[in-house]
């Protein structure tokens, strides 16, 4: 992930507010800084994948480039990983499934996975 460590900078040359210092200083000290992660209300957990050039990070489920990450190609738009357990946070390899839209809503359908909502695409 070498384009989060991008420094961004404006017009002018400056550097843009909020993007430095990213990886040191007052954001390590933040209780609300644990390493680009955050987990959203549906238990997703995204990952800072990079920042816009207003500074505004970009966010990526953190299940997806992990799915990439062992696929070792790019997800297409549908695919759906989907959480073997129902535990959206729990991103270990071997809870992860890779299958189609198609094939997720079928799943869901199933008694066993009726206990959490689908996941969801980016
Ligand atoms: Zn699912």
């Amino acid at each position: 992930m070498s384009t989060t460590k991008e420094v961004k900078r404006n017009k002018k040359g400056q550097f843009i507010r909020g993007q430095l210092p990213w990886n040191t200083g007052m954001r390590m000290c933040s209780p609300q800084w644990n390493g680009g992660e955050t987990t959203q209300n549906s238990g997703r957990v995204m990952a800072i994948v990079g920042y816009k050039d207003n500074g505004q990070a970009i966010y990526r489920e953190r299940s997806r480039i992990r799915a990439e990450e062992i696929l070792g190609r790019p997800l297409i738009s549908d695919e759906i990983v989907h959480h073997v357990d129902g535990d959206k946070s729990n991103d270990a390899p071997d809870n992860l499934a890779v299958i189609t839209f198609t094939e997720h809503n079928r799943l869901h359908k199933n008694w066993l996975y009726r206990k959490h909502r689908p996941c969801k695409r980016d």
